[in-house]
């Protein structure tokens, strides 16, 4: 169902207002991990001043160490609720098990599947029963075919409003915190009627290479990028390495603004 050859038109999804899927690619910004209500607050207000539709924060954090920060759950929903609110942002969160699902449901927008939960096929049944639009990550070790086969899982079920998003996988390679599989969007353009996101953040692990990586992405015909902002990432509870200060935010979306003009 996922397929071109089952429909040719591309899958054009209306989130706040905004097409994704249409021509112009978006963006989905905000912090690794929401931390506070004055955190989300202040990035709120970033992403809103700059006419952004959609803010990302993660509540339930898939964490390597079960000694790390693992989110503030459905509180962490609330605050950012109520900051997308303030300034008419539609949130984007990541949700990690079926069980979360409906109290989730009053706080967030896009469902956010991520990368250690694309092969969760419950959780991707689940995901296919709402109506809400679903941005599913591509696995860390999974192969173009079986990202493919995670996101028919979820329009098998009903839920046809699919972002996909390339995220990096896991090389040899330690320059980058995982390898950006470029070629992934116009091979999942082709295959797929559905928008394709870049996540530059988790992909790359570096802030110097958001830029690149993004221009990257919008040259090679992704529908949007993904970035993470915090407003002081040194003292971020997760990704500190990675994430964008809000002065670095404003650099970063003018650059980015100014290299889609010539297009
Ligand atoms: C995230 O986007 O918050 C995240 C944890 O990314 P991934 O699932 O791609 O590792
Ligand atoms: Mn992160």
């Amino acid at each position: 169902l996922v397929s071109r050859k089952k429909k040719a038109d591309d899958t054009v999804i209306t989130i706040n207002g905004e097409q994704i899927g249409a021509g112009d690619p978006s963006f989905i910004f905000g912090p690794c991990a929401v931390e506070s209500q004055e955190q989300v607050m202040k990035v709120a207000e970033a992403i809103g001043g700059k006419g952004l539709k959609m803010i990302r924060g993660g509540a339930y954090k898939p964490r390597t160490s079960p000694y790390d920060f693992q989110g503030l759950g459905l509180d962490g929903l609330k605050m950012l609720k109520k900051a997308a609110d303030q300034y008419k942002l539609a949130v984007v969160s990541e949700i990690v098990t079926p069980g979360h699902l409906e109290a989730a449901l009053d706080y967030v927008d896009v469902v956010q599947v991520g990368a250690r939960n694309m092969q969760n096929f419950e959780l991707l049944k689940a995901v296919g029963q709402i109506n809400k639009p679903v941005l599913l990550k591509r696995g860390m070790s999974a192969t173009v075919d079986e990202f493919i086969h995670a996101a028919e899982y979820i329009i098998a079920s009903g839920n046809e409003n699919i972002i996909l998003c390339e995220r990096g996988i896991r090389t040899y390679e330690k320059a980058t915190r995982n390898t950006l599989d470029i070629s992934a969007v116009p091979i999942l353009k082709q295959e797929t009627h559905l928008p394709v996101f870049v996540d530059v953040t988790h992909s790359t692990g570096r802030r110097d290479l958001l830029l690149p990586a993004a221009k990257a992405a919008i040259a090679i015909g992704a529908d949007g990028v993904m970035a993470e902002v915090h407003p002081d990432p040194a003292v971020a509870l997760s990704d500190a390495q990675q994430q964008m200060d809000l002065g670095q935010f404003d650099e970063y979306y003018e650059a980015l603004m100014k290299f889609m003009k010539q297009y």
